[in-house]
């Protein structure tokens, strides 16, 4: 069997290319006799290519000199608690509750302070973005928190949240890299990277160092301290080796294919191929308000869900993998990140059609 059309949420599709590198590398890593999962990541060559990953992030985000770049361990869902731990100095902060991910990390920050949740679209399943113009931020808030583009809900935030002059700290696991950005409008950007990026098993760190201080909670453990990752380069300990070198090769991929303008061109392409279709089709329909429709995750129903079930495992059958929706919410939804290909969302649409019309 070929490679299908892989639409996962996450772990997600990879380029092609990178895999093919990372195969031709596997025995004999540039001459070193040795793979990259072999080796030290204290050696020459595993520091050049730390070195040139971060260089490469930086290049793409146009990262400022002011902002340290961290690769870590412990996913996503391990700053829902690092990020409390060491930026709560006045032990409050602001959670914009826009899915579920949002909101662990505010139930998370609640064992560490005050949380508070400031906005939230919950009560339409969150199917859309609150306004953000002009929210109750506190007064001593540390930060206010987004989650900025809701994989399992399938919106985006378009404007950042007006955060009244606090520290925005934001979760971009399902849209890093996807547009430019932006970087000095926020304090924190994390991701875990196996969205958009990379293999499961590394979160990238973008913070502004005056953020990264000795002043974290009292019993913050010493691996959950972004101070002391900042001052070992992400060396402090072993890092996730080999899955920082993947998220390099596709660094180079995306420098490759034109940077961030271009790739928000293309996923906007691509995005319209299938919101187009969405919005024409009788059968199938979108979930989210259009105004706030994410270019990565794009959840739809046909309303039944029998029908829904016929959809999903009649598209596996035909090559498209993963077009189940999240458990908490059913239905199907498609993600496509960077590395799915144009042809992929075409050919995702003309089955749709087809069954459209089978299925009438
Ligand atoms: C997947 C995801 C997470 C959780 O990531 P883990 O690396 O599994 O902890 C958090 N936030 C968002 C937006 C996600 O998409």
């Amino acid at each position: 069997m070929g490679r299908v059309y892989n639409f996962s949420a996450g772990p997600a599709v990879l380029p092609e290319e990178v895999l093919k590198e990372a195969a031709e590398e596997m025995l004999d890593y540039k001459g070193t006799g040795m793979s990259v999962m072999e080796m030290s990541h204290r050696s020459k060559a595993y520091e050049e290519i730390i070195k040139t990953a971060e260089q490469d992030l930086r290049d793409l985000m146009n990262i400022p000199d002011n902002y340290k770049v961290l690769f870590l361990q412990g996913g996503a869902s391990q700053q829902f608690a690092m990020i409390p731990m060491n930026l709560m100095k006045n032990g409050v902060a602001d959670y914009i509750i826009t899915g579920q991910w949002a909101k662990k990390a505010y139930q998370e920050a609640q064992m560490y302070g005050k949380a508070n949740a400031i906005a939230s679209s919950a009560d339409a399943t969150f199917s859309y973005i609150p306004d953000c113009s002009d929210l109750p931020i506190s007064e001593d808030a540390d930060y206010v928190y987004i989650c900025e583009n809701n994989t399992i809900y399938g919106t985006k935030f378009k404007t950042l949240p007006n955060t009244k002059g606090k520290t925005l700290v934001a979760d971009v696991s399902s849209c890093f890299l996807s547009e430019p950005v932006d970087v000095t409008k926020y304090g924190v950007i994390y991701g875990g990277v196996q969205k958009n990026i990379g293999p499961a098993g590394v979160v990238i760190v973008i913070i502004r160092e005056d953020l990264i201080t000795e002043d974290t909670l009292p019993g913050t453990p010493t691996m959950l301290k972004y101070k002391i990752h900042a001052d070992n380069a992400s060396l402090y300990n072993t890092p996730p080796a080999y899955g920082i070198y993947i998220c390099g090769k596709v660094f180079k991929w995306l420098k490759k294919m034109g940077g961030l303008a271009e790739m928000k061109k293309k996923n906007e392409e691509k995005a319209k191929i299938l919101y187009d279709f969405l919005d024409e089709s009788k059968m199938f329909k979108g979930t989210v308000r259009p105004e706030d429709r994410s270019l990565m995750n794009v959840p739809f129903v046909t309303g039944n869900e029998e029908l829904d079930a016929k959809f999903v495992k009649e598209a596996k059958a035909a090559g498209f993998e993963n077009l189940k929706g999240h458990r908490s919410v059913g239905g199907m939804r498609a993600s496509i990140y960077n590395a799915m290909p144009k042809e992929g969302v075409e050919k995702l649409v003309e089955f749709m059609k087809e069954f459209e019309k089978n299925n009438a």
